[in-house]
């Protein structure tokens, strides 16, 4: 107890000196055991399984703005948001992979959530299962939330000091960064003569624009993935009768999911080299339709093995390979819920949707239009335009690179993390009190992207530090 007592005085003395040399508020004299920078499900999941590992929660601060559990993926307003994965796949313990299935045919009145391919649910209602999930572990109640961003991160004195935007300050000896997918921003120049305009919208996640939308008006997609799948469903849903112009580089939409199954375990060769491991793949794969139970399986049993892959690679390998083969592969590891492709293919059949192939380079919106100029020297002239393109970056990752405290990583899009979710400094170090998890980790470990993936991370990191 006096150690204790010694160890924190002097630790506040530093803080004094730092506080002053920085001209930064005074930080919180004791540190925090553990603080997880984020409120999303990643920083639900990494609390939930500290706590289930007995860490105590008064000894846990969670540090993000919003009711921690939702994020940018399950905080959704649209009830045409759905998970693009079925009933069984969402698992946070390992030991009961059939928990969320069970707690939604207990919880989730959602008729529309069963098709063919299992039950796809709304990605709220998932949401709130994982609120719910941590609000009813033992020891959540006695965790710190503050509700606020973190602006900087920076080591002092073998603790960490997290500055947040509102200008306050606290102190942790452990640090988890789970910040998870930044909101998209628009990829090309954007002017408006309107200071802000409703009809440029430039994070869809959340779904609060889609009432706002007129059902005759010209909506405008910017990018063909996921996201402008949810916008398709949304606007199907509420009976949109005007055009819908997706920009894309290729006429083509994700699959449909269908009911796979994992029954194989395919024999990987040693020693693969990039190309190596894109002939093996494309062996394995029967020559039968991406919508099909029997090609969704086989690529289903193709992905365990690739992080282990991946990580074998030498950073120009990995970044090689998602230049030339990234966009099949987002293509086919995302694929869409039923109810989603279904509202497509109602678009399509009215005649309502069209592709512009080709890349957007600059967006243009007065009071009443958006016009967007193509690369090509093409125009496209609608009423509302939505940023589809994903994920932004973090400026929290960026802060971390350019203070010498992370090095980045393979992609060069996040920061570098070890095999066991150490953040590594720019001398190829890993850092003994800082992780992180989450989607931000793919250039270093891969696919982690799925709620599963990084449900599995935060169960690895609980265990590891509870040591
Ligand atoms: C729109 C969308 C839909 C998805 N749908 C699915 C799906 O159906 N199935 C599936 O398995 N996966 C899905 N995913 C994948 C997703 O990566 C994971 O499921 C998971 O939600 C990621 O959680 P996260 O907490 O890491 O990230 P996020 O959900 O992005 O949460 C990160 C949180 O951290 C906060 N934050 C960021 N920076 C700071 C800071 N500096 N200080 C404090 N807080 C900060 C943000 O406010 C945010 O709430 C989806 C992702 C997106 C973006």
């Amino acid at each position: 107890m006096a150690h204790v007592s010694k160890c924190v005085i002097n630790t506040y003395r530093f803080y004094i000196d730092y506080a002053i040399q920085n001209e930064i508020a005074m930080p919180t004299p004791i540190p925090k055991e553990i603080a997880i920078i984020g409120d999303g499900y990643a920083a639900a999941v990494m609390a939930l399984h500290l706590l289930r590992r007995g860490i105590s929660g008064s000894s846990i601060a969670l540090v993000g703005p919003r009711v921690p559990g939702k994020g940018n993926a399950y905080s959704c307003a649209s009830s045409f948001f759905r998970l693009n994965v079925r009933e069984d796949l969402p698992i946070i313990f390992s030991e009961d992979p059939l928990h969320f299935a069970r707690w939604a045919e207990n919880n989730v009145n959602d008729p529309e959530s069963k098709t063919d391919a299992g039950y796809f649910y709304r990605r709220r209602d998932f949401g709130d299962y994982v609120t719910q999930l941590l609000q009813g572990t033992p020891g959540a109640m006695q965790m710190e939330h503050v509700a606020a961003r973190v602006k900087r991160l920076l080591p002092a004195d073998g603790h960490w000091i997290i500055t947040l935007e509102d200008g306050g300050n606290l102190c942790a000896n452990q640090v988890i960064i789970a910040t998870g997918n930044a909101p998209p921003v628009w990829p090309c120049a954007v002017t408006s003569s309107v200071q802000s305009s409703a009809r440029m919208v430039e994070n869809p996640w959340p779904g609060n624009y889609l009432d706002g939308i007129p059902r005759n008006d010209h909506v405008i997609l910017l990018g063909g993935g996921l996201t402008a799948l949810d916008a398709i469903n949304a606007l199907a849903g509420q009976d949109h009768q005007g055009m819908v112009s997706v920009i894309s580089p290729r006429a083509i939409f994700p699959p449909v999911q269908a009911l796979w199954k994992r029954s194989k375990q395919p024999q990987f060769p040693q020693d693969l080299s990039p190309r190596r491991l894109v002939r093996f793949m494309r062996n394995y794969l029967p020559q039968v339709s991406t919508d099909s139970v029997q090609w969704q399986s086989a690529w289903e049993e193709l992905r365990p093995p690739l992080n282990a892959v991946w990580q074998q690679f030498s950073p120009h390998q990995r970044r090689r390979l998602l230049k030339r083969l990234g966009w099949i592969w987002s293509l086919y590891r995302f694929r869409a819920s039923p109810q989603t492709i279904a509202a497509y293919e109602c678009l399509r059949a009215r005649n309502q949707i069209q592709f512009i192939l080709g890349r957007a380079k600059q967006i243009t919106c007065s009071e009443s239009k958006v016009n967007v100029l193509m690369s090509s020297g093409s125009e496209l002239v609608g009423d509302w335009i939505i940023n589809c393109t994903g994920v932004g970056s973090d400026p929290l990752a960026h802060q971390l690179i350019q203070s010498g405290i992370a090095a980045p990583d393979a992609l060069l899009q996040s920061i570098a993390v070890d095999a066991d979710l150490r953040v590594i400094n720019p001398d190829y170090q890993s850092h003994p009190n800082l992780w992180m998890i989450g989607p931000a980790t793919m250039g270093s470990l891969g696919d982690v992207v799925a709620s599963s993936a990084i449900a599995k991370q935060a169960e690895q990191l609980a265990q590891e530090i509870a040591k």
